[in-house]
């Protein structure tokens, strides 16, 4: 049972707070994603779980152990990181056993573990080759193998795919995902990709200048964001927002139409939709188009609704001209509100 807790968790370098307040659960064998832009924290609250580096305030616990205080060996982690570290000199069957035989085990045992994580990296057939030899597809495999020949409590991964293209990447990440499954390990995996995101996680947590905004199912953080910061980060492009105005209880004025939405005793909140929430529809908002960019099975229309920038993705049949005025109507259960003071959404 390897269930992550990562408990008020706060980092500093020097002056700076790294890490704020971090209250984390990850289930046993569950694969959570960390998320967010460069320099929000992902990386140095991957190392604290692994001990690569110790946090300032907080505890981290796997399953009944409190593993803070011990050294990255006895916490029952292996790692994966970007630039892979696969030694070149060395056979793909001596890169993958590397661990085995640092911690001792007997050659049949570490025979038995290399040949099996191999097969389940579909990697067997290049045993005999030395890695310095492997393209960086079969380099990333044999990485994650080292890992996995480990049996580790929990794998940890920082943008392992990173180095590599667009479509051996698309590859790799639906094998690591069948992969991980297969071999029930708790997972913790860190990227800056929301695709990478969206397609591995069971949740996925969205991370904002050391602090964690959203621990949710991808569905949940694409569907109701947290904050104002998720929904203007998730999705591509991001939600729109536009400022409403109340009129009444539970009506709000939005670029010159009329709303229902959350009753609130705030004078304006925020609306948001994602860009393929809109349809066109005469009693729609009233959006001036400036720019149309056909993306093959849609369109991507960059808009100005009232003065502020709006895009909508619209059937690529649709004609529609910079210049033009499209009226688009929100899907009602599709919108969002936003307490601008808090960021927060209301409900
Ligand atoms: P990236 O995707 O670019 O790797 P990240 O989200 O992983 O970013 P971290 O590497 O965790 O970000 O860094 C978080 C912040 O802490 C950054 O502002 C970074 O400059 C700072 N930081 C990280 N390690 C140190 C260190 N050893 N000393 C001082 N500051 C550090």
């Amino acid at each position: 049972m390897a269930e992550i807790q990562i408990r008020n968790v706060a980092k500093r370098f020097g002056e700076y707070q790294a890490l704020r307040d971090i209250n984390l659960t990850v289930a046993d064998q569950e694969f959570m994603v960390l998320l967010g832009a460069s320099g929000c924290g992902k990386t140095t609250l991957l190392r604290i779980i692994a001990g690569l580096e110790t946090p300032t305030e907080g505890e981290v616990w796997i399953g009944e152990r409190r593993v803070d205080h011990l050294a990255p060996r006895d916490r029952g982690i292996a790692m994966v990181f970007q630039n892979y570290a696969v030694f070149p000199h060395l056979t793909v069957f001596e890169n993958i056993g590397f661990g085995l035989r640092m911690h001792r085990l007997p050659d049949e045992e570490v025979r038995k573990r290399v040949h099996r994580t191999a097969e389940l990296m579909h990697i067997e057939e290049l045993l005999g080759r030395y890695s310095g030899e492997l393209s960086g597809g079969q380099r990333q495999r044999v990485a994650v193998a080292r890992a996995l020949a480990m049996e580790p409590d929990v794998i940890l991964m920082d943008e392992p795919l990173s180095n590599l293209d667009a479509l051996l990447r698309l590859e790799m990440r639906a094998e690591l995902k069948g992969v991980l499954a297969e071999s029930r390990t708790t997972a913790i995996y860190v990227t800056h990709d929301q695709v990478e995101a969206m397609s591995l996680a069971d949740r996925i947590s969205v991370m904002h200048q050391g602090r964690i905004v959203q621990a949710a199912t991808p569905v949940e953080v694409y569907r109701n964001p947290a904050e104002k910061f998720v929904a203007g980060f998730i999705g591509n492009p991001p939600m729109n927002f536009l400022p409403a105005r109340s009129v009444g209880e539970g009506q709000w004025e939005v670029a010159g139409i009329t709303l229902a939405g959350p009753r609130s005793d705030r004078p304006g909140l925020d609306f948001a939709i994602r860009p393929e929430d809109v349809t066109p529809d005469p009693a729609g908002l009233a959006a001036r188009v400036r720019v149309v960019e056909p993306l093959g099975p849609h369109l991507l229309v960059t808009c100005d609704v009232d003065g502020h920038m709006f895009r909508a993705i619209l059937d690529s049949e649709l004609s529609v001209a910079p210049g033009e005025t499209l009226n688009l109507m929100p899907r009602p259960d599709r919108i969002r509100w936003f307490d601008p003071e808090t960021e927060k959404a209301v409900s």
